[in-house]
């Protein structure tokens, strides 16, 4: 196996970097990296058939992701999340084709596993052994975790009131952890300080171009789980956005290998309405989202008052004709609550939050009945456990 990893290019000017040495975001307009790959060549060594026979985790897409010698892999088995159809809501719903991708099952129960194990793994291979991080609570677990398991060191920044599951994991992995008074994006500043005075290698969402990559392999198994034919609409609950940009950017690059053709589904965004900055972009149609003021929601991962992918998840909502919904965290813990009791799935509240989702979007007709419909349930209800009050 090799990786067809090439260059890095920025998402905004367009500018080449190489793949010799770390890189975080573009030097000229500080936007957005992606690694690109040598698709036309890559397209001659590997097939769906050769691939179906892979262990099913998120490396059997190796050559298209970043990392050279396969020996620097630091994995849980992340990915390869099952797709399981949820008839019971469909029918209340009315949905005759309503899917749900669980990626709660993923080691540290959120699909964060995934960006991080790919960020790690590919900063063990330029010799980095010191990472700080942001988050808004399943990013830090999973640094944690995956620092642990190559034997290195982290240090994480959380808002004090993150969930106590996400402090507790961190502190039994035993990460250096910093309660901050203030939300991710204060952590940012914080971290990024630590960065540079200690020379620690700074992973946050989209500073760093790997996580992306590791996030993008919801995409690749969403083509290969469905038989290589996409959704006409997915739901995707939105922070920082790496998971609804890498899906896209994994279409993109199906499509170069010929496994799909042209055809997207929707992108939808859904953000509590106590912080949709990428909602209100969407609506106000600008290129940018502003930052938004005094971020309050139960749904932590959807905490993020400020994404510097803002454009890029813009832009799929906008090519793919999807949309964006704000919805109340009183009908996301109902239905968080909803489905637990139709389909015994105890999902997280950012999960809930796409079914309120696609109730509004099937109210306004932007989704259809008909319509093969996926939700991207992206973490574990357990995680939650102060939100459940009875
Ligand atoms: C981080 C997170 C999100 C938001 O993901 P992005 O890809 O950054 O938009 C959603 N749900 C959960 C559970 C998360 O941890
Ligand atoms: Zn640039």
């Amino acid at each position: 196996m090799r990786s067809f990893l090439t260059h890095l290019e920025c998402t905004y000017c367009k500018t080449i970097f190489s793949i010799e040495k770390p890189l975080r975001t573009c030097s000229k307009c500080s936007k957005v990296l992606y690694p690109r790959y040598d698709i036309e060549n890559a397209k001659k060594e590997i097939t769906p058939a050769k691939i179906s026979t892979r262990t099913p985790n998120m490396w059997r897409y190796f050559e298209m992701l970043p990392i050279i010698n396969p020996d620097n892999i630091i994995t849980l088995g992340e990915g390869f999340t099952p797709i399981l159809p949820i008839n019971n809501l469909g029918r209340q719903l009315e949905c005759s084709n309503l899917f749900i991708k669980d990626e709660g099952i993923n080691p540290t129960s959120s699909f964060k596993a995934r960006g991080l194990s790919a960020a790690v793994s590919k900063a063990k291979e330029f010799g980095i052994t010191k990472f700080t991080i942001p988050s808004a609570g399943n990013a830090a677990g999973a640094l944690a975790a995956y620092c642990a398991r190559g034997g290195m060191k982290s240090n994480i920044f959380m808002p004090k009131d993150t969930p106590i599951a996400n402090i507790k994991e961190v502190s039994i992995i035993g990460s250096d952890l910093t309660l901050i008074d203030g939300l991710i994006n204060d952590a940012g500043k914080l971290s990024q300080e630590k960065a540079e005075k200690e020379n620690l290698f700074d992973v946050s969402t989209l500073k760093e171009p790997y996580r992306v990559e590791g996030k993008k392999t919801m995409g690749y198994e969403i083509a290969e789980q469905m038989n290589w034919k996409l959704p006409d609409s997915i739901i995707y609950p939105t922070g920082g956005g790496t998971g609804i940009v890498g899906m896209w950017k994994a279409f993109d690059e199906l499509e170069q290998l010929g496994w799909i053709d042209s055809k997207r589904p929707k992108m939808f965004c859904v953000q509590s309405s106590g912080c949709a900055p990428i909602v209100k972009a969407f609506l106000e149609k600008t290129e940018f989202a502003e930052p938004w003021k005094n971020a309050k929601t139960i749904a932590s991962g959807l905490r993020v008052p400020v994404a510097i992918g803002d454009y890029l998840i813009l832009d799929a909502l906008r090519s793919s004709n999807g949309g964006a919904v704000a919805v109340e965290d009183e009908d996301i813990l109902l239905e968080t609550k909803l489905i637990a009791k139709l389909e015994g799935m105890f999902i997280c509240p950012e999960g809930g939050a796409t079914i309120k989702g696609l109730k509004i979007l099937l109210d306004k007709g932007q989704i259809s009945t008909d319509e093969n419909i996926l939700l991207l349930n992206t973490g574990t209800g357990l995680k939650y456990l102060d939100i459940f009050k009875d």
